[in-house]
């Protein structure tokens, strides 16, 4: 398969400007120019982009909502990327930094904005370097700065660190952090498209939905409508790791690949390490809930797992093989959403907090039956009471693996030790 994404994977050194430029690079932010904003964002809502963050809003109907006029407006790239299992982001940038850098010029270009904003997670330094090159090569060819490739545009571009909070994945919590606030989210509205960064409209996409975005114009949206299915349109970069034998990121038309094919297939996962059996995986981080191998025949789409109950998310697949203690994985992965809480909110804040002391009690064999209980009955007091996502996320294992794995539970309190009344 050809990478649209990937591109390193078939032209050595696309990082280089020079090599990019002689394979087509920026040729798609020419066919903008010529195009004009309006028809730019046509194109991208024909092409049906939904985000390749998790969220799957499509990224046209996003870039439509920023009001016209003359007023400062922003684009910010979201480099934050920190759901568990996720690694796609960092290598685009780090490998093909020009294909986000001409997405993100084509977003603004199209919605008339001045400044780019790229919001990194403070750990990507290798993949930061990667792109601050990139962006001083852009400067010296005319392609960042006054009037680009003498169209008239003129658009900055700035790199900005978060200090590692997953929250700040989260577009208003990202923009918070971004102005020198708290990185906590608010409530909507105002969207970012009304008032975002300092107030002003603000268009706020991922990493991977924008590098689609040049091929999209040079190649058309018709060509990108007809790949991948009907609701899920295109490519996606799947991240696999866990318990199989070559873990990476593979970019794969969406809706023709099963989970079964990623885990096993020659090209991809190669099977299971050690030659264990399947257990379960999480087919979107820590988010999303995990599945059994009755999903394993799903194909990897926004739609695949609606039948099993889950979803795709940001595509960050999390193998698991026959010897996982499915309750010890949901006590680490538990952890990891009460560490990351913000705390603006109580369900969240305090919820996590108690899911966690009793995975903790049960996993050291001192939990009760009434203990499954109460786990399973926190989770259900968090959902739908939250101010953002993490909330919900937090619940996905515990609710899940309780569904698919009681039997893990029980044998644990099973052999409890009664514990001494308070
Ligand atoms: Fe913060 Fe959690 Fe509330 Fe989100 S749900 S705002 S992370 S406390």
């Amino acid at each position: 398969m050809t990478h649209i994404i990937l591109r390193h994977h078939d032209v050595e050194n696309i990082h280089e400007l020079s090599v990019y430029q002689a394979n087509g690079g920026y040729e798609g932010l020419k066919k903008a120019f010529s195009l004009g904003p309006k028809a730019v964002i046509d194109e991208v809502k024909k092409a049906v982009v939904r985000g390749r963050g998790g969220a799957g809003f499509p990224a046209g109907l996003k870039w439509g909502f920023i009001p016209g006029g003359d007023m400062q407006k922003y684009i910010v790239i979201n480099t934050d990327e920190s759901e568990t299992g996720t690694f796609k982001d960092r290598e685009i940038l780090e490998k093909n930094p020009h294909q986000v850098i001409e997405g993100a010029l084509i977003a603004a270009y199209a919605v008339g904005a001045t400044k780019i904003y790229n919001y990194w997670r403070g750990e990507y330094m290798d993949a930061a370097y990667a792109c601050e090159k990139a962006i001083k090569d852009c400067y010296a060819s005319g392609l960042l700065g006054e009037n680009i490739l003498g169209s008239g545009f003129s658009c900055d571009f700035y790199n900005h660190f978060g200090a590692g909070a997953y929250i700040c994945g989260e577009e208003t919590a990202l923009l918070n952090s971004l102005m020198g606030d708290l990185g906590q989210p608010w409530s909507k509205p105002p969207f970012p498209a009304q008032e975002g960064l300092y107030g002003k409209p603000t268009v706020v996409n991922n990493v991977e939905t924008l590098a689609n975005i040049a091929p999209i114009l040079v190649n058309g949206a018709d060509w990108y409508v007809g790949l991948g299915t009907d609701q899920s349109n295109g490519i996606k970069v799947v991240c696999l790791s866990g318990h199989v034998n070559r873990p990476g990121n593979y970019e794969i038309e969406m809706g023709k690949v099963t989970y079964h094919q990623l885990i096993y297939g020659e090209e991809y996962g190669q099977g299971m390490r050690d030659d264990k059996g399947f257990k379960a995986l999480l087919p979107s981080g820590g988010s999303g809930p995990v599945v059994t191998a009755d999903a394993l025949d799903a194909d990897v789409s926004f739609e695949g797992l609606n039948p099993f109950g889950s979803m795709m998310g940001s595509a960050s697949i999390i193998v698991m093989d026959e010897d996982t203690d499915m309750v010890w994985a949901t006590e680490k992965m538990t952890h990891f959403f009460k560490h990351e809480s913000c705390g603006k909110c109580t369900p969240c804040r305090e919820g996590t907090f108690w899911l966690e002391k009793l995975l903790i009690k049960i996993n050291k064999g001192r939990g009760t039956q009434e203990d499954i209980q109460k786990l399973e009955r926190v989770a259900t007091q968090i959902q739908g009471k939250c101010l953002c996502a993490l909330g919900e996320f937090a619940t996905s294992p515990v609710l899940s693996t309780i569904k698919h794995f009681m039997d893990e539970y029980k044998a644990k309190v099973n052999t409890a030790v009664p514990v001494p009344a308070d």
